[in-house]
């Protein structure tokens, strides 16, 4: 999955060759920096990590073995944020959640998933087919809906995406579901247009998380939209899409240090039981390999 970054932390770890050999420390730490930045972890991040892997190092004592201890612990603090738990039920159900993103996110294939994985849980399901942005995305959920067995409120003659959230959300209350699960219209880019509707949409129904899609392979740029998705309509979690693609990796470390937002799930193929909860301790093994 990360090939090309456990090689280059393997090739830092190598630069260290005696004990206690502080000029060896530092070349560890020059090839680590090189690292992180190719795998586009931000900048930000990168420097912080790397002051703060030395200091470890150097207080445990200089050694392979204190340098990739001290690689663990730093990564693994930078990806837990304060709710990286997974799915949270409401108190009073249906438990609502917005699932938005780009469009080519992944955030329809993503909702399916997420449905699956909460049916899997023996929780009612309701999914709502909400982007009418893009053509095929109703049809999409309809059929992805079908695959996961779960239930689906469409209004193939409805335009108006908070119509289908408020008739979704009455369905969900009246027929006692678990959980609705509300699709929302996808942008190639984040447009004033696109964050009124979800806004719009928001504070139209009880609303109780937002959780937005990022595209794991679309590097810098994930962190950059989530920030602004945050900023403008406040989300509650991302959700990594396509982590098992050829992906450098460093996206989940800067999204949790930058963005600020626990990371809650990540998508690790095309398939719908392809969706894990976020587990940093899992993501810094993957990473180191
Ligand atoms: P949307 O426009 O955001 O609703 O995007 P879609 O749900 O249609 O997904 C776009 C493409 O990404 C589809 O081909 C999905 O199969 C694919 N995809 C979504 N999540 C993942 C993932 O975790 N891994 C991989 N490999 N592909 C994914």
């Amino acid at each position: 999955m990360f090939d090309s970054i456990t090689g280059s932390i393997k090739n830092a770890v190598n630069k260290i060759r005696h004990k206690d050999d502080v000029a060896s420390l530092k070349k560890a730490i020059v090839e680590l920096k090189k690292s992180l930045l190719k795998a586009d972890v931000h900048h930000k991040t990168t420097k912080e990590l790397i002051t703060a892997i030395e200091l470890e190092t150097k207080r445990v004592g200089i050694g392979q073995d204190s340098f990739i201890n001290a690689l663990k612990l730093e990564l693994t603090k930078v990806l837990t944020t304060e709710g990286n738990q997974g799915f949270v039920y409401s108190n009073t159900p249906p438990t609502t959640i917005l699932m938005t993103g780009l469009q080519g996110s992944g955030k329809t294939t993503t909702t399916g998933k997420l449905a699956n994985y909460l049916k899997q849980r023996n929780k009612k399901v309701l999914v709502a087919a909400g982007d009418l942005q893009r053509l095929a995305a109703v049809e999409q959920l309809k059929q992805i809906a079908a695959q996961v067995e779960v239930d689906i409120y469409f209004d193939d003659n409805q335009t108006d995406p908070i119509a289908i959230a408020k008739a979704a959300q009455e369905k969900a209350i009246k027929e006692h579901y678990d959980v609705l699960l509300v699709d929302t219209a996808g942008r190639l880019a984040i447009d004033e247009e696109l964050m009124t509707q979800l806004k719009n949409v928001r504070d139209a129904i009880k609303v109780d998380e937002i959780f937005y899609v990022a595209d794991s392979l679309t590097g810098h740029d994930a962190t950059k939209t989530a920030s602004s998705f945050k900023e403008q309509i406040g989300i509650d979690g991302v959700i990594l899409s396509k982590y098992d693609g050829d992906t450098k990796g460093g996206v989940a470390l800067s999204i949790a240090s930058q963005v600020g937002v626990p990371l809650r799930f990540i998508g690790i193929g095309e398939k719908m039981p392809d969706l894990e909860v976020f587990i940093p301790d899992r993501i810094v093994s993957r990473l180191l390999g």
